[in-house]
């Protein structure tokens, strides 16, 4: 069985269609991932966590780094673009840190959730 991870924004917006984009790009079930929340998700923290980490050594092996425009409180004041360039540079230096594992990179914009496989 696959297993993954996914950080994301506890934004009330964005954290469910974050976790449908998910299950959507990785084929996990919702039993099959970890999840991980915060005010500004995957960019809002400043390195692994306990519960990357966890996961990782778990075997989690699709990794989602997650977060959102249109206001969001982790981030105020800041644009779309701002937050899109911290969360870019946060999935870059996690994909290096947990480098057995396919990562994944969701922006939530106008109601949707795009993922990008990190390269
Ligand atoms: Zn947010």
């Amino acid at each position: 069985m696959e297993l993954g991870y996914l950080q994301l924004c506890a934004d009330r917006r964005f954290h469910r269609r974050t976790m449908e984009a998910f299950e959507a790009a990785t084929g996990l079930g919702p039993d099959e991932y970890w999840i991980e929340a915060r005010p500004g998700g995957a960019p809002a923290y400043p390195g692994t966590t306990n519960a990357g980490r966890l996961a990782y050594r778990e075997g989690a092996l699709h990794m989602g780094w997650a977060a959102h425009g249109d206001r969001c409180l982790g981030f105020s004041g800041e644009s779309n673009d701002e937050i899109r360039r911290k969360l870019h540079r946060a999935a870059r230096a996690r994909a290096e840190e947990f480098a057995r594992a396919i990562h994944y990179e969701l922006f939530g914009e106008g109601g949707d959730v795009t993922v990008v496989r990190v390269a």
